[in-house]
């Protein structure tokens, strides 16, 4: 494949083709970005940091235009898009403050000094989903560019576009070239070459978790550092005694954001028994009131599918005889439409229970008390996400403790706030981004000790 084509997902007209990286072209800017990261290590710390203030300030004065990028590439909602591309430039200037903040520690030894250092790996490789592919971006490629390393980031074939543009920002905001280098092209090309080179030193992975799989594998044998965020089927849990309304009123937005295409979808609802039946008649007309449409709209919340390829995937957990509680809308005509979907099934190991689906598809199991809530909660090969909806705040407290996820919300369902750790327990991922810790991923950590001669 020499260029990848690009789809508009809400009407599936052509917008652009792209050319494709291939593994020569790879290697060339391995080369280029292994000699940008010596140079951009070797500068001061408050002026890696400068760089990235007005990298953030680029971004900020583009918000709208990689947002209608992301609209028209990935067919998310503009407000959505909008909170995007802010979402990076926030992202950019949270990192800015960490190159003059990477401390090491004093450590108190006989005979010396003894100090630790947290230096750049060198250079790093950032893979990308097809799902929030510019947040997901920077997640990655800002804290490690704070570090000190130098950036390879390879988007998903379906939506390289803002990646694109955020590569051109970072060269007009005065990045060494070479240092941020965006490669689209073929996962088994591009991806694997990165995986496979020695001069890349981590690689920052979001994607499947069969991907993720083969990566970490993969690079084993260089014992090649691997983060990786993966797939999620997170429970939102409802007890009894929550403010059922609000719960039934958010939960559709924990689920079908983004289409479901979100690895913190809460694509299991499970609820108390004693409420199960008043839950689902106040989630019927919440699940109605999404709003599903045009995603150039400011009112549209949620848009299509990604493309015609994940929309067969999601289609055929829902065939005809699928037990559906009831569904939201959809427009018709084209565009890869897929309306919100409630079903009902009545064996915990359906598949629609166990696979992380990446639709607007959400199951609903009733439970019996605290501990069958956690036991359901914890019965998948996932951990990512999660809420408990209750009253009583011991028991938010219990519950979030003894679920297996890294991330957990109490009354709500926010799940990344770039001040706070993110990440996954299980087969959702190994490593944390974001929050105060994440440039030190992108770090090899040095002791050093120097002898004081005695007087
Ligand atoms: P999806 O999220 O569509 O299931 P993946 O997890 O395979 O897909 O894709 C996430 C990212 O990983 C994409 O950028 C994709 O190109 C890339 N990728 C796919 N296969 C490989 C591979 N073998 N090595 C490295 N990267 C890959």
């Amino acid at each position: 494949m020499t260029e990848l084509t690009l789809i508009n997902p809400a009407d599936e007209t052509v917008i652009a083709t792209v050319p494709a990286f291939d593994a020569p072209q790879t290697d060339a800017a391995i080369a280029r970005a292994k000699q940008a990261q010596r140079s951009w290590a070797r500068l001061s710390p408050a002026d890696r940091a400068a760089a990235l203030r007005r990298f953030a300030d680029a971004v900020d004065g583009a918000v709208e235009e990689l947002a209608q990028l992301e609209v028209r590439n990935s067919g998310h909602p503009i407000a959505s898009a909008r909170w995007e591309a802010g979402h990076v430039r926030d992202v950019l200037e949270y990192y800015a403050g960490a190159p003059e903040r990477l401390f090491g520690r004093q450590i108190p030894v006989a005979g010396g000094l003894d100090v630790t250092f947290h230096e750049p790996i060198g250079v790093v490789g950032v893979i990308t989903p097809w799902n929030f592919p510019m947040t997901i971006a920077s997640w990655g490629f800002a804290p490690a560019l704070a570090a000190g390393n130098a950036v390879l980031l390879k988007p998903a074939e379906w939506t390289p576009l803002t990646s694109l543009r955020l590569a051109e920002l970072a060269l007009e905001a005065g990045l060494p070239e070479g240092l941020f280098q965006v490669l689209p092209g073929e996962g088994r090309v591009v991806g694997d070459r990165l995986v496979e080179h020695p001069d890349v030193r981590k690689i920052a992975f979001t994607g499947s978790t069969a991907t993720g799989t083969a990566i970490m594998a993969k690079a084993a044998a260089q014992v090649k550092q691997v983060t990786l965020e993966l797939g999620g089927k997170s429970a939102n849990i409802v007890f009894a005694d929550s403010d059922l309304e609000k719960a039934a009123a958010t939960a559709p937005y924990g689920v079908f954001d983004n289409a479901g295409q979100d690895c913190c979808a809460r694509s299991r609802i499970l609820v108390e028994r004693s409420v199960y039946e008043r839950f689902m008649e106040l989630l019927e007309p919440a699940v109605a009131g999404v709003r599903v449409g045009d995603p150039a709209d400011a009112g549209t919340e949620m848009g299509p599918l990604v493309s015609r390829q994940h929309f067969e995937k999601v289609a055929s957990y829902v065939p005809d005889d699928a037990p559906v509680a009831f569904r939201g809308t959809a427009p018709d005509g084209p565009g890869f439409w897929f309306p919100p979907t409630v079903l009902t099934p009545s064996d915990p190991n359906d598949r629609t229970v166990v696979d992380e689906i990446f639709g607007p598809v959400v199951v609903v199991l009733p439970f019996d008390d605290e501990a069958d809530a956690i036991r359901l909660a914890n019965a998948s090969r996932y951990g990512l996400s999660g809420s408990v909806w209750t009253r009583d705040l011991a028991r938010g407290i219990r519950v979030s403790r003894a679920i297996e996820s890294g991330n957990l919300s109490v009354n709500s369902h926010s799940s990344v706030r770039y001040t706070t750790p993110f990440g996954g327990y299980k087969q959702s991922g190994i490593g944390r981004e974001l929050g105060p810790d994440a440039p030190l991923a992108f770090t090899e950590t040095k002791n050093v000790f120097i002898a004081v001669e005695e007087n």
